[in-house]
């Protein structure tokens, strides 16, 4: 069998890999129109910061490992510029020397990417305004800063590749400003969770611009950026990073089935249209997981296990059927670690799905062990468990336990069995009580009425005349500022002091974190009184406020 592959980063080199381990008879044939393959797309950013010193560290394997220890006939420079699908030939451009040849195959594998977006903006061919995808995008960044001495940067776009390029930049000593159209940075996460990375990224001396487009740039003396808002911004370097389209040019000229935004549509084996011809990674539409949507996920781990998957699946004798993405990403911004698994708030109340939530800030391990440091946790579940996303925010441990909740989706797991789940515990790692255990306690106490929550954004429109706000902190703590209307009992003196509260009202109670409002909570509720606690305590109020 001849298979000949499209691509040669993740999708492309893990697909051919997989089908060379499985079939020592298969002639194999990679593609790579650029001069590298199998790099380190996502180590890019760190190469212009500075951590990743070694221009060869970004190269994961060379094209001669692939042809002495996977005898694959790597092509690089090479471009498959069409599909002749009633041939089954593919048409070549290579472009080391200009030469132009078909090649047949028996099955194609594409996993051409995406391109990053760049709108046709007055003035955007201008120099100093860069994309980076690859690895010449990358060293042109490099030399363009050495070059020109760059001192300032407006990175447009606050998604993953921004904010990366934004923390480099600046690690890089360049003065940064990030704009941003939406109101937010990182938008898998909800407002209030991005919330922590702004002021994150602000102590760190990135400017941030939220809802600011950009019209177009301009050469004046500087570069300059010319904002929605008729501003201009003067800059020696603008990296434009507002996502990426999905590569569909290939099978769009070869008439076949295209899926949503553009990308190309297969079905759970990676098939397109063309039952010999296999499609992984950014270029393809996939489905989430947990609503069965078709959606689009520009990220690696998908791409190659795609990719492996597909290697597997031209030779048609074992057949990996895909199950969808859950959606799982993480990002280090300057001290902090932001991730998140499945769906959030604003795409579950975009999807009308019925939800509750629950927010938790543990540390990420015993208190009484030095340096530990707090997590700021977001559970989203349905009202009978089922776990549908999760985010968390903290100097450590974020991602280990968005792993966990993460493979808890993947086996259809509930908020009950985060309850149950029996983690790695020692004082320097944990706490007995693993924060991932917390989400569970919290989220299953609500959904066994033990405890019934209020939230952040619902104490604005408390008519204090007909309910009590209860601050269940320390006076100490309280001397930094109560919610408007509330009165203050400390929890410990509650059983003591009930005669002060009416017990015709609602009692909304609340404290620093959610714990202490949740102890009050049921001192109250076993009292007589109804009861509500600020999920998240004042730590979520303000992260929202
Ligand atoms: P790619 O890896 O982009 O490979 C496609 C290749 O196909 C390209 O090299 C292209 O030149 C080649 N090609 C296209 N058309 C042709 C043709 N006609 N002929 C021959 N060759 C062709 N993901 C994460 O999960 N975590 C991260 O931290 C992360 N960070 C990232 C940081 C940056 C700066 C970038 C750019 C991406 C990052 N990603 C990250 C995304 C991740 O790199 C991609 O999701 C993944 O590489 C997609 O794999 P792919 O095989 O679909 O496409």
């Amino acid at each position: 069998m001849k298979v000949l592959i499209v691509g040669g980063v993740a999708g492309g080199a893990s697909a051919a890999c997989r089908l060379r381990r499985l079939s020592e008879d298969a002639q194999i044939v990679l593609f790579e129109k650029g001069k590298y393959i199998s790099y380190a797309n996502c180590g890019l950013p760190y190469y212009i910061g500075g951590t990743i010193k070694d221009k060869d560290r970004l190269l994961v394997t060379k094209p001669e490992t692939l042809r002495s220890r996977f005898n694959i006939d790597v092509r690089v420079e090479n471009e498959v510029v069409s599909i002749n699908r009633d041939k089954k030939t593919v048409t070549v451009v290579n472009h080391a020397d200009g030469s132009r040849y078909e090649e047949s195959y028996d099955k194609l594998i594409l996993s051409p990417g995406g391109n990053p977006k760049r709108p046709k903006l007055p003035g955007i061919d201008l120099p100093g305004i860069f994309t980076l995808r690859t690895v010449p995008d990358t060293f042109r960044i490099d030399e363009y800063i050495k070059e020109h001495g760059s001192k300032s940067a407006v990175v447009v776009g606050a998604g993953f590749i921004g904010v990366e390029m934004a923390e480099n930049l600046k690690e890089r000593g360049l003065d940064v400003t990030i704009v941003e159209f939406l109101p937010q940075a990182v938008s898998n996460l909800d407002p209030e969770m991005a919330a922590i990375l702004h002021r994150h990224l602000r102590e760190n001396g990135i400017r941030l611009m939220f809802g600011t487009g950009v019209k177009g740039f301009e050469q004046k003396e500087r570069l300059c950026v010319r904002l929605s808002d008729e501003n201009e911004l003067p800059a020696d370097l603008v990296i434009l990073s507002i996502g990426v389209a999905p590569d569909s040019s290939l099978v769009k000229d070869a008439g076949l089935p295209l899926g949503i935004r553009d990308s190309i549509r297969v079905d759970d084996t990676f098939q397109t249209g063309d039952p010999d011809i296999y499609a992984v990674g950014d270029a393809i539409d996939v489905k989430q997981f947990i609503t069965g949507e078709e959606t689009l996920l520009a990220l690696a781990g998908p791409a190659n296990r795609q990719g492996r998957a597909a290697g597997e699946n031209v030779l048609g004798k074992r057949i990996q059927k895909d199950e969808g993405v859950i959606g799982s990403a993480i990002l280090k911004v300057f001290g902090l670690t932001a991730a998140s698994t499945g769906l959030n708030e604003k795409q579950l109340k975009e999807k009308k799905l019925p939800y509750l939530k629950t927010y938790v800030h543990p540390s990420d391990h015993a208190t009484y062990y030095p340096n530990s440091t707090q997590l700021s946790m977001k559970l989203l579940f349905a009202p009978d468990g089922k776990i549908y996303g999760a985010q968390a925010v903290g100097a450590a441990g974020s991602d280990k336990r968005i792993d966990v909740i993460a493979t808890a989706i993947r086996l259809g797991g509930t908020v009950y069995d985060l309850e149950k789940l029996e983690l790695c515990y020692a004082p320097p790692y944990s706490s007995a009580k693993d924060p991932v255990n917390m989400l569970g306690f919290t989220a299953a106490n609500m959904l066994r009425g033990d405890v019934k929550p209020f939230y952040a954004e619902d104490t604005d429109g408390l008519d204090r005349s007909k309910v009590t706000l209860l601050d269940v902190r320390t006076p100490e703590e309280t001397a930094t500022g109560m919610l408007d209307g509330a009165v203050n009992i400390p929890v410990d003196e509650l059983r003591s002091r009930l005669s002060e509260l009416p017990k015709d009202k609602p009692v909304y109670a609340y404290c620093a974190v959610g714990l202490r409002g949740y102890v009050a909570s049921r001192i109250l509720t076993q009292h007589g009184f109804d009861v509500y606690n600020l999920s998240g305590g004042m730590k979520t109020w303000r992260d929202v406020h």
